[in-house]
Order: C-alpha cells, then structure tokens, then sequence
C-alpha cells in the first residue's frame, strides 16, 4: 500500500512505494544498459501484449495499435480513496496516495523514441496524452495530472522501449503551486504570452519557432541545454488545447529532442507536461519542459535549491538551435 508523507521541513509529499523497490532493476548501477536481462519479451512490443496488463486506450488503425495507455505494474498511485490528511503525531501528517498511473507505449517500435518519430506519429501520442487528461478529470477526487516522458536510465527510466507516464493525482504538487503562484505574480498579462514575444525580440534563445510552437532555452535555464516548450496560443490546459496545436508540439518536440541527440549524442532527458490543475483556470499556461540529464544535482543545489548552470542558454542555443526548411 502506497502513502504519501509530508515532509515539514518543505511542505512536500513525498510518496512512499515500496512495492517498487521489488520490480527489476530497481537500483541497478546507473551505467548498466536498461534492460540488460533478454530473456524476457518486451512487454511493449507488438505480440507481446498479453504480457502488459490490458490497454486502456489504443489509436490506429483496425488491428494495429500505434500508440497504446496501459496501467503501470507497479503504480506509485492507484485506488480511488479519498484525499484525506490523518495527524499520526506532531511531525507524522499522512495521507492515502490514491490516484492513477498509467504507460504510454509512444509506438509499436522498439528503437524510436520521441526523437525519431514522424509528425503523424507525435501528433497521436499527443492526442493520446490529451485524452488520458480529459479522463482524470472525469475521476472524482482526482485534482492534477502528470504527463512525463523518461528516456535513458539516468533519467530513470527501466524499460528500454520509449514510454511515457501518466499520473492523475489527488492533490495539487509543490511545483504547479509554485509556477501558479509565478504567474499571478506576474501582473499585467501571462508570463508564458510575454516570454515568447521577448525572446522573439531577444532572438539568441530560440531553438525552433513555427507558427504554433517556440521552442527556447529559457533566460533563467538551471541546466545545461533545457528548454521550454511554448504553444503560442494561450491556454491553462492541455487537454483543452486545439488539435493543430498539440500536433505542432508534438512535433516541436520531436525536431528539438531529434536535434539535441544529433548534436550531443545519446543523452537521457526527461520531459515535462505542465498543465493547469483540473479546476484551476487563469492565471497559467502549459507548456513542455525538456531536461536533457548532462549533470547531477551536488550538495550545494540540494542545500539550498539555487542551481549552477555550467552552459548558458544562449551558448546552449547556438548547439541546439534547428533551422527548419520553409
Ligand atoms: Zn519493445
Ligand atoms: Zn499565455
Ligand atoms: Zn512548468
């Protein structure tokens, strides 16, 4: 049974799961190829997917499947227990980690992650992602969901075929919090809205611009070669954003991780869907953050949150940026 615990010291949940710690390869030493043991199938790969648990959602054509939502074997939320806080003490302040947390297989091949795949096909994983969103909101005591993408064991993740993740979850987490309470600070119109148009004007950040999308390593980049995915059209929620414009991010993301693998080799990286809580509205707007996995967090970031970027973002655009043929 999963818990959440909340930390005082932060104000942060932290989940507790230890049924996770049993799945394979759990602490595997981090420069060990994921997926070492081939004795086993794939369990995302076509043929094999009895040995997935059932899918919940599937796009393609008759018989096919192109993208595929599965639940996660080994869930760090699950059950529909309500969002209640019990005091076990003075510092033990506990809470049920209901929720969902679901797989998505992001195609039928075993080599392409995002980086690789085609404009149709990142347009459907971002349908995908849009509707699984549309789906939790429905789940009564549900509040907030979480789309990411982990690519590569540094960046955690434990099976080698591209997935990503879903977690639809009863509270609302520290960082929106955070990044809500950074827009209604921002007085005068979106945060998102103006850093577009600034680094428009500024230029030297911009990774890939089309129509719908920027894409920057943003001014304020923590990490080396980070950047921010921005959908011009202003919007809170994801799963609300029209059709061309979660095709046109799809596909941003698509040339940008394309070009970073191209120009840096094989790096992990995670991906981050932002997207306003359920029943939160304005001030927000969503966007994508992409954290290529180059360094790790020292003493002095984790003493004190303040980060130490080694690459500027503007030295990180001019290796980054993708010049698209028109
Ligand atoms: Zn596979
Ligand atoms: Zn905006
Ligand atoms: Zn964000």
């Amino acid at each position: 049974m999963n818990q959440l615990r909340l930390d005082p010291l932060t104000g942060r949940w932290v989940v507790v799961s230890t049924d996770r710690a049993t799945r394979p390869q759990a602490f595997a030493p981090r420069v060990a190829p994921i997926q070492a043991d081939t004795s086993r199938p794939c369990p995302f790969c076509p043929g094999n997917e009895e040995s997935a648990t059932p899918a919940l959602e599937t796009r393609g054509p008759d018989g096919k499947w192109l993208v595929r939502v599965v639940p996660n074997l080994y869930p760090a939320f699950e059950g529909n227990a309500p969002f209640v806080v019990t005091n076990r003490g003075p510092v033990f302040t506990q809470a049920t980690a209901g929720g969902i947390h679901e797989v998505l297989v992001l195609s039928p091949s075993h080599a392409d992650g995002w980086e690789r795949i085609s404009d149709d096909q990142a347009g459907l994983v971002m349908a995908a992602i849009r509707d699984r969103i549309e789906e939790h909101s429905t789940i009564p005591g549900l509040r907030y969901s979480q789309a990411i993408v982990n690519s590569g064991r540094e960046a955690g993740a434990s099976i080698e075929h591209p997935h990503g993740q879903l977690l639809g979850i009863s509270f609302v987490p520290r960082e929106l919090a955070e990044e809500q309470a950074g827009f209604a600070r921002f007085a005068g119109r979106c945060l998102l809205c103006t850093t577009v148009d600034a680094e428009e004007d500024a230029g030297h950040r911009v990774v890939y611009a089309d129509e719908r999308v920027q894409v920057i390593c943003p001014f304020w980049s923590g990490t080396p070669f980070e950047m921010l995915v921005i959908p011009r059209n202003h919007g809170p929620h994801l799963h609300r954003a029209a059709p061309a414009d979660l095709y046109a991010v799809g596909r941003a993301l698509r040339n940008v991780l394309g070009h970073l693998r191209e120009r840096l080799g094989n790096v992990a990286y995670n991906l981050v869907f932002h997207s306003a809580p359920y029943r939160a509205s304005e001030p927000y707007h969503w966007h994508v953050h992409i954290w290529p996995k180059l360094t790790t967090q020292a003493g002095f970031e984790m003493g004190t949150g303040v980060l130490i970027n080694i690459v500027a973002p503007e030295q990180a655009t001019e290796e980054l940026r993708v010049t698209v043929p028109v």
